[in-house]
């Protein structure tokens, strides 16, 4: 037997591609051999040892009642487990359903669920991302420029717990390195399922028309996410009713750097917090994924943000109603995700009594939303009224539920008297049934004259009537003992058992329709499934609203003027992360058309990084629709946030070597356009000096002239701060320090102009670096400054030639750039020694070689 068991476990095993197996034999669903093993060690489970034939297998097994929670606690770890249900008949088992990340329902977790399958056509790609738990589905089209870091950070936006990268993808390495670099789980669906056909005849299906297919890569990937749901599902697709096309150009272009740059969602630090932790005073977990989905996707649409705006205008100034809405929030369930378990099937008694607590609190928000001023009939409780009258009729169905009910669906116990007349008949006779127990102690007592006479039930002996061993000689004639204990002695008698059966008879029907009556009101609350969804939205968008009101009321936000023009103004700014932590001094910025790149410079820890990323936070918040940290903001709605923190400030480290941050700076330089807000902070610095300062140099100028960004640029490189003089839309600022010596404070205030020198050397001595070493270092500085010159050049329009001599901090005219190389023709051995560095392969030379190479050529050039 047990060799036919594992038998059949082997060829289910066969049948599916899932990394474990859990096949049903009785009341247990049994894991086997390698798969005992893994279910042993990840989730401390006893493994026993299952022995036949002379083999033995070992075996894992948990009750089938209790599969729900040892299936998610796999799934959560990256698994993808197979289940097996047991047919009628013994022998029959098969693969029911396949859990996976991205399809699982049964979720505790409150963050979104993305599966997200990605495709390449010739010259596009198509994303599509699904969360089974709400039925949010969207997909897009990206091509054009840099459509690979584009794709891969429209798919980190969505956090992803599952992906299916299309067949194309799977022989390109670099997109293959990034999505294992992910935390979600790579899985290689069949990949028939992103033909177009067969993606788009799946579609179909799905959704019952054909208009709303989207372009060719997309359509693949929607047609292949869903092909995998169908496959891996119990009833999940139900909930995924449509399918919404957009564009990645409709929000703030973030990506992947900047959104850690930032630490908008993470810290990068572990004592650190990010934006979302500070900004999180969310009531249910519907809201804080929304407040999460607004800080990745920054809105670019001014209406929408307008709108946001007055309703936390409107929530901030009335704090008392605001309070009041949160706590009534408090109590609202998430109605999108007990919509979609309706839909499915699978939502239990205590799922849809959340939906009733949250329909019934909904008059309350109602109510308070029109007592308040600017929150009225257009905005959220515009939205609320009419989706709440809808819902009316589903709540009073929902009075049937009992108000504790149990987990379980077919032991009774979930539906009220008086709303259902068959239900309430069976009832009826239940309990006249149960009623002949509940005086039957007393009864039997008085009859038979004991002293005492306990009746009592349980799950082996049934109904039972318990004497004390003492008085066992005045038991009945009737009487029949079942049971001997330490002091007293068990009977049951037919009519005991006459009526024991009446009782069960009663219990099971009543139960059964109790279970009928439940799953009525279930399709009930599955039928409103996109009243409840767009509800559930509603009361998420209050929920942040509350939340970004409830901080700016807190900490003093201002609501910023958002426009069209190129503009980013603001007085008294503060870092709305930093700010919660110390005695913050706040900072102006200003940058216009006429004045888009600033230099800042000042001393290490002076404040250049906290000033920049202000800047960036701002717009962010701005484009959110919440108030900022500032007395007063006008904030030029932009269309992408591009920073790149220096290979050496990368506080989180390691991962950051000189190459990513130059192909990040690459990337800014080849996206960021006019609208764009950048912020460098010091880059260049991971390479050698002069390396470092010819790419910052170069870098400031082409963002300058070419890229017309507004521009954010901290630098240590105190020589980039002579660029403003042939650079007209650039400008100085600088953090000023009190003091010298020894002895220097931080101010924190931003000043015009630039720092007064720069203070590498002076950090050294500050340090307590020997005074020989920095008396020395001071005479290297100044001896390389004389030797050196660097070519500045102006707008593309108004072409300057310049050699700035570092020496003498003054420009030298040139009449044009060829001049200048005839005028010092390079010597022939140095150009030797050029073309020698540009030969080396780099990676196919030992650090050894190359120093003694070093060596050599400086030989040469002296
Ligand atoms: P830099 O980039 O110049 O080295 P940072 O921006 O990292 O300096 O700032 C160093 C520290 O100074 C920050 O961690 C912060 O605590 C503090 N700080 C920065 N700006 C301010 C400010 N405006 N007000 C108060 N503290 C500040
Ligand atoms: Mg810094």
């Amino acid at each position: 037997m047990a060799d036919g068991i594992v038998g059949e476990y082997r060829s289910l095993q066969r049948e599916t591609d899932a990394d474990l197996l859990a096949m049903q034999v009785g009341d247990f669903y049994e894991f086997f051999a390698e798969d005992a093993e893994t279910v042993g060690d990840e989730l401390d489970l006893a493994v026993s040892q299952k022995a036949s034939h002379g083999s033995s297998y070992p075996m894992a097994g948990v009750p089938v009642d209790d599969l729900t929670p040892y299936l998610k606690a796999l799934v959560e770890r990256g698994y993808r487990v197979a289940v097996a249900d047991q047919g009628d008949e013994e022998t029959t088992r098969e693969i029911v359903r396949v859990a996976t990340p991205g399809t699982l329902l049964e979720t505790d977790d409150t963050d979104s669920q993305y599966l997200v399958a990605v495709t390449a056509d010739d010259d596009a790609y198509g994303l599509a991302a699904c969360d089974v738990t709400t039925g949010r589905f969207r997909t897009t089209t990206i091509d054009g420029r840099d459509p690979v870091r584009r794709l891969l950070s429209e798919l980190r936006r969505h956090a992803p717990v599952e992906i299916l990268p299309g067949p194309r993808l799977r022989n390109d390495e670099t997109i293959t390195a990034e999505l294992q670099d992910t935390d979600a789980r790579v899985t290689l669906h069949e990949p028939d399922a992103f033909a177009p056909g067969r993606a788009k005849h799946t579609l179909t299906e799905q959704f019952g028309t054909t208009s709303i297919l989207p372009e060719a890569a997309a359509m693949r990937a929607a047609g292949a996410v869903v092909d995998y749901v169908a496959e891996t599902g119990v009833g999940t697709l139900a909930a995924v009713t449509r399918l919404e096309t957009y564009s990645p150009d409709d929000h703030v272009a973030v990506d992947e750097t900047t959104r850690r740059n930032l630490e908008l969602i993470e810290p990068m630090t572990d004592d650190g917090r990010s934006l979302l932790s500070v900004l999180d005073h969310t009531e249910t977990s519907a809201g804080r994924r929304l407040l999460s989905e607004w800080l990745c996707r920054p809105s670019r649409d001014k209406t929408e943000l307008r709108a946001r705006q007055d309703a936390i205008a409107a929530l901030a100034e009335q704090p008392l109603q605001r309070e009041r809405l949160r706590e009534h929030l408090d109590a609202a369930a998430d109605l999108e995700r007990a919509a979609t378990r309706a839909v499915s099937g699978s939502a239990d008694a205590r799922t849809l009594l959340g939906v009733r607590e949250t329909l019934s609190v909904l008059p309350a928000i109602r109510e308070t939303i029109e007592s308040m001023d600017g929150l009225g009939v257009d905005s959220i409780g515009g939205a609320l009224t009419r989706q709440a009258d809808s819902a009316g009729t589903l709540r009073e169905q929902l009075d049937a539920l009992g108000d504790d009910p149990p987990k379980t669906l077919r032991d009774g116990g979930l539906i009220r008297r008086g709303y259902d007349d068959q239900l309430d008949e069976l009832i009826d006779r239940h309990e006249t049934a149960v009623d002949f127990f509940e005086g039957l102690a007393e009864r039997e007592k008085r009859r038979h004259d004991f002293s005492r006479v306990t009746v009592d039930r349980n799950k082996t002996d049934g109904y039972y009537v318990q004497i004390p061993k003492s008085e066992t000689d005045a038991v009945p004639e009737s009487y029949d003992g079942i049971k001997t204990l330490k002091n007293a002695q068990r009977y049951v008698s037919e009519e005991l058992r006459e009526h024991e059966r009446e009782v069960l008879r009663s219990e099971e029907a009543r139960n059964e329709r109790e279970y009928e009556v439940f799953c009525a009101l279930r399709e009930a609350v599955g039928d409103a499934a996109e009243t409840l969804r767009t509800l559930g939205q509603t009361l998420a968008r209050l929920d942040v609203c509350c939340s970004l009101a409830t901080h700016a009321a807190k900490n003093g936000w201002c609501r910023p003027a958002v426009t069209d023009e190129g503009v980013l103004s603001i007085e008294a700014g503060r870092h709305p992360v930093v700010e919660q932590s110390v005695e913050f001094v706040p900072n102006d910025l200003h940058l216009d058309r006429d004045r888009r790149l600033l230099l800042v410079t000042g001393p290490n820890m002076s404040g250049k990084s906290t000033y920049m990323r202000q800047a960036a936070l701002v717009t962010l918040l701005a484009q959110i629709g919440s108030f900022v940290p500032a007395e007063a903001a006008t904030v030029g709605l932009v269309d992408g946030i591009y920073t790149r923190v220096g290979a050496l400030d990368d506080v989180a480290g390691g991962r950051s070597t000189f190459m990513v941050e130059m192909s990040e700076l690459s990337h800014i330089l080849h996206s960021a356009g006019e609208d764009s807000l950048v912020v460098l902070d010091e880059v260049g610095r991971g390479t050698a000096t002069y390396d470092g300062i010819s790419i910052a140099w170069a870098a400031t100028e082409y963002l300058h002239n070419e890229v017309g960004a507004f521009t954010l640029f901290a630098t240590h490189y105190h020589e980039l701060t002579t660029l403003t003089a042939d650079l007209p839309r650039a400008d100085n600022v600088h953090v000023a320090v009190a003091g010298d010596g020894d002895d220097v404070t931080f101010l924190r205030t931003v000043e015009p102009g630039p720092a007064d020198r720069s203070y590498g050397v002076h950090v050294a001595d500050m340090a307590g670096v020997p005074q020989p070493v920095v008396d020395r270092s001071r005479s290297v500085l100044d001896a390389l400054r004389e030797d050196r010159a660097i070519e500045t050049r102006g707008g593309s329009d108004e072409t300057v030639q310049a050699v700035f001599d570092l020496g003498s901090g003054a420009f030298r005219e040139h009449d044009d750039g060829q001049t200048d190389s005839e005028d010092d023709p390079i010597p022939p051995e140095t150009a030797a020694v050029l073309d020698e560095i540009e030969e080396v392969d780099v990676n196919a030379t030992s650090p050894l070689e190359i120093l003694s190479l070093v060596e050599e050529w400086q030989r040469r050039l002296r």
